[in-house]
């Protein structure tokens, strides 16, 4: 009459450590998560990049096009600058999402000032649509000489999704852009959302590194898989801006200010003025301080990392 206790016993006490297991993992998942999401609500503003577009999902994924179908068309020729080290401090502008806004108003200016800049791009959901740029204003931002970045194929949270649909996302943007004849190196999270398990995703999908939407400054010690940002806005105020450059150039840092909607009628949040980005293209041409992509600027940060070592 012993035996049968026995194996209840070791039944209750095998159920015991599965249900242990079982909470352990949840529990790192859920704060792993967690703590991410509460940093971003933080720091960054009321309505963040969410309020641009809902990707409704699922949907089908919109087609790539055929690239022997598109002949890009630059109008200017554009560089990063490639500074030896951080010591006059770096810049670089991001637009995120592919707004035709940006296309039409933000790059004809920086490209007048010669700046090259970093455009991440929603590969399956975004461009072609209304309100975004087409194929070929993707082709012809590379064909001037700015970089094109990953932004997933639909801008999911990328926390909320399994990891194996957040590899779908990002791993899937870098070959879709790749399989376009696109150079990427570069990915930026959308809205901002990672962890630790997502990070490790962009890593092993062969990106050199990866922006996200906290400020403010980037120097040698960053993680480059968690670039910070100065953001451009409805509400940013150009002090901001300034600040933010003035401590780049005396702090030997890396600041990279991110814009989305340029001079649009919607009340959106991340639509900021052209007088705004005016008044940032004279300041930096006044300072000088180095323009650089996100690819060259990751470069530079690597360089720095090691000769300090
Ligand atoms: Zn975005």
């Amino acid at each position: 009459m012993n035996s049968p206790p026995k194996s209840g016993t070791l039944f209750v006490l095998s159920i015991l450590l599965f249900a242990m297991a079982v909470f352990a993992v949840f529990a790192y998942y859920y704060f792993s998560t967690a703590r991410t999401v509460n940093a971003i609500e933080v720091l960054s503003s009321p309505a963040s990049p969410a309020s641009t577009l809902a990707f409704a999902s699922p949907k089908p994924l919109d087609p790539l096009p055929d690239p022997k179908s598109i002949t890009p068309a630059p109008r200017a020729q554009v560089s990063s600058a490639h500074p030896k080290d951080l010591s006059h401090g770096m810049l670089s502008f991001n637009f995120d999402d592919g707004f035709v806004s940006a296309y039409n108003v933000a790059f004809p200016m920086l490209e007048q000032a010669g700046f090259a800049s970093t455009e991440y791009i929603i590969t399956r959901a975004a461009i072609g649509h209304s309100q975004y740029m087409t194929w070929q204003d993707v082709f012809n931002l590379a064909a001037e000489g700015n970089e094109i970045g990953a932004h997933t194929r639909t801008h999911v949270q990328l926390t909320t999704v399994s990891l194996q649909a957040a590899e779908n996302e990002i791993l899937g943007s870098k070959q879709d852009l790749e399989s376009l004849g696109f150079h990427i190196t570069t990915f930026a999270y959308p809205q901002g959302y990672f962890n630790a398990g997502i990070e490790s995703i962009v890593e092993q999908a062969g990106f050199k590194g990866a922006r996200i939407t906290q400020p403010l400054l980037n120097d040698p010690s960053s993680d480059l898989f968690a670039l910070k940002r100065q953001r451009i806005e409805m509400d940013t105020t150009w002090p901001e801006i300034k600040t933010a450059i003035d401590q780049a150039i005396a702090q030997h840092k890396w600041v990279i200010l991110v814009m989305h909607r340029i001079d649009e009628s919607s009340a959106d949040q991340v639509n900021a003025p052209s007088s705004l980005l005016a008044q940032t293209i004279d300041y930096v041409k006044q300072t000088g301080i180095p323009v650089v992509t996100n690819d060259v600027g990751i470069d530079v940060l690597k360089s720095a990392t090691s000769a300090k070592q």
